[in-house]
């Protein structure tokens, strides 16, 4: 069985859809000029993309390889395909600089196509870039291009299929280029979903969720996005690895694992077979509202370690809960004060009438105080939004940027000090530093900041030198540098911390044995 599905590009300088990009609602408005002042930064309209460095002849072979639609040179495309859309992404994009550009982007249409293509690129040592969504925000797209002969982004648009459906087993196989939405609506069709939405759900794909190990805001009730593969094929410079016979094996280490958090280094992940749940009957999402965010977080830690997890859980600290942070649409609006915290509940509805019932008491028991189903549809309403609140942001002179960690339980209120303190010191005053509990397990959980702070002169040099300060203060903490977002380049110069020297070292004998030219993502992961 092959269904297909089609696809729409996101604005070069901002997120998303540009139907939906709206300018700051009165209430934001208001509260950025007191805060911060307004000082409006509007994007170069005119940029220069570099020339193609390629020679004909290498676009000549690439279209015979692929056809001559599927081989593109042209400014537009080039610059859609530069980067990813971190704020330092957007902020170059603005600015005109467009140095990270590829010079080619292709697009082959099956695993056969994309090896092809490899192959070709070892023999003429052109660096790789996979392309999915294009949402990287660690650097995971800006290749070193230094020392080859070219870059070729390879945009996976074309691999949008459903593959395969196992309805006993319960799963389903997708070639990596569909966007969240479109594997979605496949799997619908059938009856099942995956259950991963991250906030960049709209526009990232399957192959990226697996290239980065994404987690998405139901992660509490469908897990991670590692957690639902079950198998994986990819395209290799040495050849096709194809991975996951069973649920569980004892056949020496996992190297999905291997695949899972590549980040395009190891190879082009070319069909992802997922764990699928049947579609949810009934959907209440609903708030409740806490004195502290430790008390919050401990509440957390008691569902997690009682195994009563809901399929969405939050927790936003005390700042994000007076801003409003996770309900866009009433960003500005007075708050309640406390914590909000949101809880989800997705299934049969006498499941979810149990699980809700017995979340209810605990919750209740430590103190928690029901604020009903309106902020919870307030917070599903709004959960794809905050991104273009980004760009309105930005439009202004307000620098925002986001960050995430995560630690063991008995850590964290360490982490959420060290961090926050780190930022606030960087960026000066006035700044404000917004934190909510994004994943929890029985061990532990994710946090994942914002800020927003008045843009200096030169904005994008602000933002490194407050994330390597809170990136430091992360390993420090002894946390991991991240817990979805992936290494790419942004990452790197912390990732030996994490894991040593040797650790790393693994990890460069691993690409050696797949990519010994080196050609896939130099620089993404670990240093070429
Ligand atoms: C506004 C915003 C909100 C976000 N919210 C979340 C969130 O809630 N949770 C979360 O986990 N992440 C989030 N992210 C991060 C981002 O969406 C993820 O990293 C995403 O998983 C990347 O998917 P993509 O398809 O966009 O991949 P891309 O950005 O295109 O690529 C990411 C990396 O994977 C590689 N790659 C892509 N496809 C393949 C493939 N098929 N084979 C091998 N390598 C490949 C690329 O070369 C690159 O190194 C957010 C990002 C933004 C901008």
């Amino acid at each position: 069985m092959v269904h297909e599905s089609s696809s729409a590009e996101m604005h070069p300088s901002r997120w998303g859809d540009p139907a939906q990009a709206a300018p700051l609602a009165d209430s934001a408005r208001g509260l950025v000029e007191m805060v911060f002042g307004l000082d409006e930064r509007p994007a170069l309209t005119e940029v220069v993309v570099p020339p193609s460095r390629l020679e004909p002849a290498i676009l000549a072979a690439l279209e015979e390889l692929l056809g001559r639609e599927h081989v593109l040179t042209d400014d537009g495309t080039r610059r859609l395909r530069t980067r990813g859309k971190s704020t330092p992404d957007l902020l170059r994009q603005r600015a005109g600089d467009l140095a990270d550009a590829p010079d080619v982007v292709v697009r082959p249409s099956s695993h056969d196509e994309v090896a092809a293509v490899l192959t070709y690129a070892v023999a003429h040592h052109l660096a790789v870039v996979p392309f999915g969504g294009g949402t990287s925000v660690t650097g995971g797209l800006v290749a070193r291009r230094e020392g080859y002969e070219g870059v070729v982004s390879l945009d996976l648009v074309r691999m949008k299929r459903l593959l395969a459906v196992d309805r006993v087993s319960m799963t389903a196989t997708l070639e990596p280029g569909l966007r969240g939405p479109e594997a979605e609506a496949l799997l619908a069709a059938e009856g099942m979903t995956l259950g991963h939405f991250p906030q960049s759900f709209e526009h990232a794909t399957i192959g990226g969720f697996a290239a980065t190990r994404s987690s998405g805001q139901s992660s509490a009730g469908y897990g991670r996005f590692d957690a639902l593969v079950v198998g994986l094929r990819a395209a290799t410079p040495r050849g096709e690895l194809v991975l996951g016979s069973a649920p569980a094996s004892a056949a020496g280490p996992d190297l999905r694992q291997l695949l899972l958090g590549s980040e395009g280094a190891f190879g082009v992940i070319t069909a992802v077979t997922v764990r699928v749940r049947p579609v949810p009957v009934e959907k209440v999402y609903e708030g409740w509202r806490w004195p502290t965010f430790d008390a919050g977080r401990d509440a957390m830690r008691t569902l997690a370690q009682a195994g009563l997890l809901p399929t969405v859980l939050r927790l936003s600290d005390e700042a994000e809960t007076s801003l409003n942070l996770a309900r866009p649409d009433a960003i500005g609006d007075a708050s309640d004060g406390g914590c909000l915290m949101i809880t989800g509940y997705e299934g049969e509805p006498d499941a979810v009438a149990a699980k809700r019932t017995a979340v209810t008491a605990v919750l209740t028991g430590l103190g928690g105080v029901p604020q009903g189903e309106e902020p919870g549809r307030s917070w599903a309403h709004g959960r794809f939004h905050a991104p273009y609140l980004r760009d309105s942001l930005l439009d202004v002179g307000v620098l925002v940027e986001t960050l995430e960690t995560a630690t063991f339980w008995s850590n964290a209120p360490r982490l959420y000090a060290d961090v926050k303190s780190a930022l606030e010191t960087a960026l000066g005053s006035p700044t404000l530093v917004l934190c909510h509990v994004s994943h929890v397990y029985e061990t532990g959980c994710s946090l994942y900041f914002t800020i927003a702070a008045k843009q200096s002169d030169d904005p994008v040099a602000q933002w490194l030198a407050a994330k390597a300060a809170a990136s430091d203060a992360i390993v420090a903490a002894g946390a991991t540098i991240t817990h979805h977002h992936a290494v790419g380049t942004d990452h790197r110069p912390w990732l030996a911390a994490e894991i040593g020297d040797l650790g790393v070292g693994v990890l460069r004998a691993v690409k050696a044995e797949l990519d010994p030219t080196g050609i896939l993502n130099p620089g993404i992961l670990v240093a070429p």
